[in-house]
């Protein structure tokens, strides 16, 4: 959009002057050659290039920081993500889970403390059990142990976890009660799996007996209870009671309360002949045992990146298959949930329409028991608010949700293939953090490539207005296209580039976050531009007039030939001009050193270098004395004279281009000076 604009403009200023030399009655390739310098004046050659360089180094800095980009496009939206809507599992927290209760037979026993395996203590004195209670126990672990993918491997004298973390959690505390996996399966060998999906919230295994078939079901407590007549209790089977379901049912909400996620256990009998039936069917009239309730403990930085968002007005957005309560918990913990903001969970997501959703979406902060389609839901939801959402997702069925977001993240331990290919960016430690450090580099990559286009266009702008101001005063051409096309390309582009990996505002995460729709070169930023563009124009036609004015013989009368429009014909020859070969490479110089100088102004719109530290950027120092050196280089090394129509200076030469060169520098830090009186630097920085 920036581009085309700029090529429009160019296109009237070089038409507009075109016609003015025209009408001066200059000859047909004078007015030509003026034009296209004005073109090459006005396009940012160097642009597209440093652009791209500032997106690729800046990529290569979010990789140390675990985000790994996949759409360069989206470093661009990233700085902008005004939502972060985050799994709660693994990203938010450490997806260590450990089960910390077991409710059986209205008892809850805690099983914190019960040790390490394999020299665990499980039914140890400290936790006096009946043989029958023991027993209800074990029945409960046998169950999440024969309906579970997950195994448990011995390595150097430490327990690893393979597999699904829920499920190690359960292998790992039936360990210290002496239940293992590949035990019991000799005894019960799988026969066939319902697996476990998000939406379902539960999973079955059937199991061959020696006399029929065993369904084993684990899951979300209410779900599993959903599918359960009759409990298991003191060693025999009876109906369940509404009373029963009710105590079951409060007890999950209290351990959920607690931050714990809670599984329920179910199993029956089954006929050999019944395996054909399908899923639902099977997954009916079970037999309700107990309660699994663990711990996944939030990760320690999560909660700094939320408060880092808030300050930095992103919204931030919990999204998790568990329980309303363990979600309301962690919400809490973490900073998610605040006075104004609340939870909700899938059922009453159902219950709103799209209309009513959009309405009530930036008053939810959390929600809970949802599934891949609500995701999706909550997406476009917030885009119609005009939010730039950026959502994460693992599973398969995230994807749509993940594609259909801003910026969709998805995750590299966890996520799934087709979720990463539809992500603009992965993270690579499953990180919440992460995404708020790639929102933070974002930001500050298109804040630096904001000031590589200040600086260029406030050059560029310089180099038009001084050829403008020739051509409507009629003086003669103080630059030449080759010489504009030398600044641009070649001692421009290196600043240009030193400023573009500037050291990013350390307040950059205070600010509010750009609107999407906001142009890079808003009406602020534009008039500054053009301020500077009109004081490098006018130190280098003074610089100019001057250097004609020391070497003319003729002072007295030159202003009156100036004003009188008689300059043109003594330009070339006349003595009344002087030296216009050395007032023509004095300008070119003080172009060039003027905008080396005002690099410096542009690592800061508002704050002065000498608070942000002149030496904070040693490659704009670097960048810039390359750039004057090779200056100086092509005005003294021979043969260079010709190729860019330069005669070598003198000593009071040089000390005139210095002179006139500091002049920008110096304005802006004396407005800077005046504005940081009377302006509030936050406000103006949010512009
Ligand atoms: P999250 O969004 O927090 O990762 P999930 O969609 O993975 O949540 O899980 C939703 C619910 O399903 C959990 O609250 C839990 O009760 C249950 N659950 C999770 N993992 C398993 C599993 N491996 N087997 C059975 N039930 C599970
Ligand atoms: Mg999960």
């Amino acid at each position: 959009v920036f581009g085309k604009k700029l090529v429009y403009l160019c296109l009237g200023i070089v038409t507009i002057v075109f016609l003015l030399e025209l009408w001066r009655k200059d000859p047909l390739l004078e007015a030509f050659l003026t034009s296209v310098s004005l073109a090459v004046a006005a396009i940012p050659e160097g642009l597209p290039a440093i652009v791209t360089i500032a997106l690729a180094l800046g990529v290569q800095r979010m990789v140390k920081r675990h985000v790994l980009i996949r759409k360069l496009p989206s470093v661009e939206t990233l700085g902008c993500a005004t939502v972060i809507c985050s799994d709660k599992t693994g990203t938010l927290t450490q997806n260590e889970m450990t089960v910390r209760k077991i409710f059986v037979s209205g008892k809850t026993i805690d099983v914190s403390g019960t040790g390490y395996i394999p020299e665990g203590n499980f039914f140890s004195n400290s936790m006096p059990l009946s043989e029958i209670e023991q027993q209800a126990v074990k029945k409960v672990l046998e169950i999440g142990v024969l309906c579970n993918n997950a195994y448990l491997k011995k390595d150097n004298n430490t327990w690893k976890i393979i597999g699904d973390p829920t499920e190690g959690a359960i292998l790992s505390v039936a360990g210290k009660a002496g239940i293992w996996k590949d035990e019991l399966e000799k005894r019960l060998p799988l026969l066939s799996e319902i697996p476990f999906d998000s939406d379902r919230k539960k999973m079955s295994t059937i199991r061959n007996t020696p006399d029929s078939l065993l369904v084993c079901e684990k899951g979300a407590a209410d779900v599993i209870l959903k599918d359960c007549t009759k409990i298991y209790l003191e060693g025999e089977t009876r109906n369940l009671t509404e009373t029963d379901r009710q105590a079951i049912l409060n007890e999950n909400n209290k351990m959920a309360g607690a931050a714990l996620r809670v599984l329920g256990t179910a199993f029956k009998p089954l006929d050999h002949e019944m395996i054909t039936q399908d899923p639902n069917t099977i997954e009916r009239d079970m037999i309700f045992t107990g309660l699994l309730a663990m711990m996944d403990p939030p990760r320690l930085e999560v909660k700094d990146a939320v408060a880092t968002c808030h300050s930095a007005g992103i919204t931030t957005v919990m999204i998790t298959g568990d329980h309303k309560n363990t979600a309301r918990a962690i919400g809490e913990e973490l900073g998610f949930l605040r006075s104004n903001s609340r939870a909700i969970d899938g059922t009453e997501l159902d219950s709103l329409s799209d209309a009513a959703l959009e309405k009530e979406v930036s008053n939810i902060a959390v929600y809970a028991r949802v599934s891949a389609e609500h995701k999706l839901r909550i997406v476009k939801a917030w885009k119609k608010q005009g939010a730039a959402v950026a959502m994460t997702g693992d599973g398969v069925n995230d994807a749509p949700a993940v594609k259909e977001a801003s910026i969709g993240v998805s995750m590299g331990i966890t996520g799934t293939d087709v979720t990463k290919e539809a992500s603009d960016m992965v993270i690579t430690d499953d990180n919440f953090a992460s995404i708020v450090a790639a929102v933070e580099e974002g930001r500050g990559i298109y804040d630096n490539i904001k000031k590589s286009i200040h600086y260029l266009l406030s050059c560029n702008a310089g180099e038009i207005l001084t050829m403008l101001f020739a051509s409507i005063f009629n003086l003669p051409l103080p630059l030449f296209p080759i010489q504009i096309l030398w600044i641009n390309i070649a001692t421009d582009g290196l600043p240009a580039l030193a400023l573009s990996v500037d050291s990013v505002d350390p307040d950059i995460m205070k600010r509010t976050a750009r609107r999407s729709t906001e142009q890079i070169i808003d009406r602020n930023l534009g008039t500054l531009m053009l301020f500077q563009g009109f004081i490098i124009a006018a130190s280098t036609l003074l610089a100019y007039l001057y250097v004609l004015y020391y070497t003319s013989s003729a002072k007295p009368g030159y202003l009156y030939y100036w004003f009188t429009n008689e300059m043109i014909p003594c330009a070339f020859g006349g003595e009344l001009l002087g030296d216009i070969e050395r007032a023509r490479t004095v300008a070119f110089c003080v172009m060039v050193i003027s905008q080396s100088f005002h690099s410096f102004n542009c690592r800061n719109a508002r704050r002065s270098l000498f608070k942000i530290g002149v030496f904070t950027n040693k490659k704009l120092l670097l960048a810039t004395g390359f750039s004057l050196a090779m200056q100086v280089a092509i005005i003294h090394i021979p043969y260079c004279e010709i190729i860019f129509k330069v005669t070598p200076l003198g000593l009071k030469d040089w000390a005139t281009v210095f002179g006139f060169s500091f002049i920008i520098f110096f304005i802006m830090e004396i407005i800077k000076w005046f504005r940081k009186e009377s302006i509030n630097f936050q406000t103006l920085n949010n512009k």
